[in-house]
């Protein structure tokens, strides 16, 4: 008895009196303070950005800019005027146009300055792409991590995302500007320990925005949303509420941690009023949508639900591994898959609406140009070709699709493809309790699928992403209630050369007996331009404007010849029972 309590005071005296070697070790995290001033004396708006830092032991700390993320290139471009205000300090250029070399006193403190501007002209639009570049007006400002700040790159903590003592303050914002970021709302200083990429991948907004608050289980949810919709705040934040609730009660998730989401609008063009354009991106604790004000609530529940659901896959999974294209598979294919899911699962889509969705995808799919391409393209070409970028998205929703089934089957119906993420889950938190960063590659996928007795798991990667095969689309794979059916659509095909048209401003190369001919359109006719809602898709009316008799007189057809393509669908039989229809809500998961 004696013996053992002094082996306890013992054990206490040593983890009370670490070794010199465990103190080095054990070390507090650097410090890395920014305050951010709006600086309106300039002709454009800008923001100052003070950075304070621990300085490395050796004198010198890297300090790297913003340069390459989502497809956006240089965006050290937005950053200027450094300037070095700690005694000593000095700022000097490197090689490389995104890194700064900054010279100290050993370990200092180190303060620099910096000037964050747009380094793009006007506002957000729908040409422009979501706006990953610094949005900085001087109504607003609209901030990704990854694009605004110059973070230092230490030796002394070599790690790839290393903890920081991290602080931020926006007392520097005009009084009436409202303020959120992923770390909290208000204009209160932030303060956390956290890994650097909570900072990096964060969002950071503050302006004339409208913040609603709700509860979504333990966690508030923020939404902040400026301009002027269809849809008041109240309804788009408790849309956006059950969205996040629904996949919140999926993942079992309990954190108490905020989560934000943002809207800005896309400014349209007087002359393209028809045109619709929305698109979101997912980041640490928040996600940014970005839309034409015309869209309509419904539009972003499926928006919403997929940026939500990346808080899983992969964030929480693990990270990506290089490059990271290769596991958009996975990352943007399930993402996409339980994104219709689980807004069926929460009674948020009926199932004809499950199957509308899964039939875009479908025809997406089969119409796509590079449908077959390998990963190697994907891998290479997925920011600069539209439908590269989007082939991930479509192969990997129906790789998920297949397996499913596939386990269903195997297990008689007890496991289906979400065991399959939660046991990676499993892994991504054991990794980040052992500290380590879980690094996630397509073969982690496969192989918790052939674990759960995917049989097919690694067979199935190696044709449908790797080499880039069509994935089948068969009976059964979305649920015993629907019929899957190859269905004969027609092919795009607007019947005259608008190409030519448009460059001679006169109505060129009309078929006889072709779509344009039916609807009126004449050889000669002077052409003043069209309206493509859907470009490439026969089903939806295209518009065009031509003269007639000195007016302009607009001709709307659908865009559809003799030509047609078969494209595998699903059908919900009308005479479904109330039986079937139960059971085909149980087998997709569904209470
Ligand atoms: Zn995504």
């Amino acid at each position: 008895m004696k013996r053992a309590a002094l082996f306890l005071a013992a054990i206490m005296l040593a983890a009370c009196n670490p070794s010199t070697e465990e103190t080095s070790e054990a070390r507090e995290p650097p410090r890395l303070a920014y305050a951010m001033t709006m600086d309106r004396g300039q002709v454009e708006p800008s923001l100052l950005v003070d950075v304070q830092f621990t300085g490395d032991s050796d004198g010198s700390t890297q300090l790297v800019l913003p340069n390459e993320w989502g497809g956006q290139e240089q965006l050290y471009g937005g950053l200027s005027d450094f300037e070095a205000l700690s005694e000593g300090a000095e700022i000097l250029p490197t090689d490389n146009p995104g890194v700064l070399e900054i010279s100290h006193a050993p370990g200092a403190d180190v303060h620099v300055r910096y000037r964050l501007a747009q380094d793009w002209e006007g506002v957000p639009e729908p040409s422009g792409g979501n706006p990953y570049r610094p949005v900085i007006q001087s109504d607003y400002v609209h901030l990704i991590g990854w694009a605004t700040w110059a973070l230092p790159q230490w030796d002394d903590w070599p790690r790839e995302n290393p903890e920081v003592d991290f602080s931020l303050d926006w007392s520097g914002m005009p009084e009436d500007w409202a303020v959120v970021d992923n770390f909290g709302t208000g204009r209160e200083m932030r303060e956390a320990r956290s890994p650097l990429n909570r900072l990096q991948a964060g969002l950071f907004i503050a302006g004339d925005f409208r913040i609603v608050t709700r509860q979504t289980g333990n966690a508030p949810l923020y939404i902040a949303i400026r301009g002027s919709w269809s849809f008041g705040d109240n309804e788009f934040a408790d849309d956006l509420a059950n969205v996040v609730t629904a996949i919140r009660t999926f993942w079992q998730e309990d954190s108490a941690e905020p989560y934000l989401v943002t809207l800005i609008p896309l400014h349209r063009d007087e002359d393209n009023e028809g045109s619709f354009s929305w698109g979101g991106t997912g980041l640490v604790d928040s996600f940014a949508l970005f839309a034409t004000t015309n869209v309509e609530l419904e539009s972003f529940e499926l928006l919403a639900a997929h940026e939500f659901q990346h808080r899983w896959t992969p964030s929480m999974l693990g990270d990506f591994a290089d490059p990271e294209e290769a596991l958009y598979w996975f990352s943007e294919g399930f993402t996409d898959y339980y994104a219709s899911l689980l807004l069926l699962r929460a009674g948020l889509m009926d199932l004809q609406g499950y199957a509308d969705q899964t039939n875009a995808a479908l025809a997406a799919y089969y119409r796509s140009p590079v449908r077959t391409a390998p990963v190697d393209r994907v891998i290479e070409w997925n920011w600069s070709d539209p439908d590269l970028q989007k082939l991930p998205y479509q192969r990997g929703r129906f790789i998920a699709a297949r397996w499913n089934a596939a386990l269903m089957e195997q297990t008689e119906g007890q496991d289906n493809i979400d065991a399959v993420l939660f046991d990676l889950l499993a892994q991504g938190a054991a990794a980040r309790e052992a500290g380590a960063a879980r690094q996630l590659t397509s073969q982690d996928i496969v192989d918790a699928a052939a674990n759960r007795s995917l049989t097919t798991a690694e067979a199935d990667h190696q044709n449908f992403v790797v080499e880039g095969a069509m994935v089948p689309i068969e009976q059964g794979m979305f649920g015993p209630c629907f019929d899957v059916t190859d269905t004969e659509f027609y092919l795009w095909d607007i019947g005259f050369d608008a190409e030519a048209s448009f460059e001679a401003r006169l109505v060129t190369g009309v078929q006889t007996g072709g779509p344009a001919w039916n609807a009126g359109l004449r050889e000669g006719m002077p052409f003043g331009g069209w309206s493509i809602p859907e470009y490439g898709d026969p089903d939806t009316d295209a518009t065009f404007f031509v003269g007639i008799n000195g007016e302009v007189v607009p001709i709307t057809y659908k865009p559809q010849g003799d030509e047609t393509e078969t494209i595998r669908q699903i059908y919900l039989p009308n005479d479904l029972s109330a039986d079937a229809r139960a059971a085909c809500f149980a087998w997709l998961g569904a209470n």
